[in-house]
């Protein structure tokens, strides 16, 4: 369970759901979803006792996300005959988000939005809009495939949402706030009314790999505040991902009291006042 800011500006709970199915099918670089993956795709039915289970453990909850490691158009992952049970049980939503790769956005969305009764929002990883590691990413996506599936989403009334990574292999440390403001500018120029900006990790091998050859560093939390007073007020709403944000820390005096920080920016959409600490002198 996690709180957000809805976009009637109330902060509310969401139940969070980490489907546990196949193996997404496209392997992006900075990935390390696949960890938490099977190797076969689940039975029909499976993916549908798990959201029950969840569900009935938080009664009273409104909002749900569900987020499978994947797409959620994917048969592989999510089997086509229980999309149209799952929009049934999520009936008393009032939102629901799921996760889709652009180039997976088709008419079956319309047809899951229409089975609900709340409305409907995909995230989509944007990633970055930097015209040389997009490509080198393996999304195996361009940034017109992107506008086009936030396009239409909203033809069918569908909100988009996209995530934004804060922090690039081939690109100087000094570039990654660039980057990243660019990349959520494109984001909300294409719409989307909700941008997360995720900080890029080490440790699924391949960002490893590249760390260790000096292609990849991660970035700080000084540069994840920094993102993100630079990002707000709006449009829309924009969030920093802050799970395991203690990793991105140099100083352990103040981090807490930072990561709680921009948990309340978050909540807020507003900056808040900067921490300040006599061990680093941040602040
Ligand atoms: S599309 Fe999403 S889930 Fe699939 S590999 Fe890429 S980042 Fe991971
Ligand atoms: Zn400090």
């Amino acid at each position: 369970m996690e709180a957000e800011r809805t976009a009637a500006g109330t902060v509310e709970d969401v139940l969070t759901v980490f489907l546990t199915n196949r193996e997404c099918p496209y392997t992006c670089l900075m990935c390390d979803l696949w960890t938490h993956t099977l190797d076969h795709s689940v039975e029909p039915g499976q993916v549908l006792e798990q959201v029950d289970y969840a569900i009935a453990s938080t009664p009273g909850v409104r909002h749900i996300k569900l987020y499978n490691a994947g797409n959620f158009l994917d048969r592989r992952a999510i089997p086509a005959s229980d999309r149209d049970a799952l929009a049934g049980r999520l009936a008393g939503f009032d939102s629901v988000i799921i996760e889709n790769h652009p180039r997976m956005c088709s008419e079956d969305l319309r047809a899951f939005q229409d089975g609900l009764s709340g409305e409907l929002e995909v995230a989509m990883g944007l990633e970055t809009v930097h015209p040389e590691v997009l490509p080198r990413l393996n999304k195996q996506m361009t940034l017109d495939d992107f506008a086009l599936a936030a396009e239409r989403l909203q033809d069918w009334g569908i909100h988009a949402r996209a995530f934004v990574l804060l922090g690039l292999p081939w690109t100087p440390a000094g570039e990654f706030g660039k980057w990243a403001e660019r990349s959520v500018a494109f984001a909300r120029g294409a719409g989307c009314r909700v941008v997360a900006v995720i900080p890029t990790r080490a440790g699924n091998g391949a960002m490893d790999h590249l760390a260790a050859t000096g292609a990849f560093q991660e970035p700080t939390l000084r540069q994840l505040e920094d993102v993100q007073e630079a990002l707000l007020p709006g449009p829309g709403r924009t969030f920093v991902d802050l799970w395991d944000a203690e990793r991105f820390a140099s100083c352990d005096t103040c981090r807490d009291a930072r990561i709680e920080r921009m948990g309340a920016i978050n909540h807020g959409q507003t900056v808040l006042p900067t921490v300040a600490c006599l061990e680093c002198h941040a602040g």
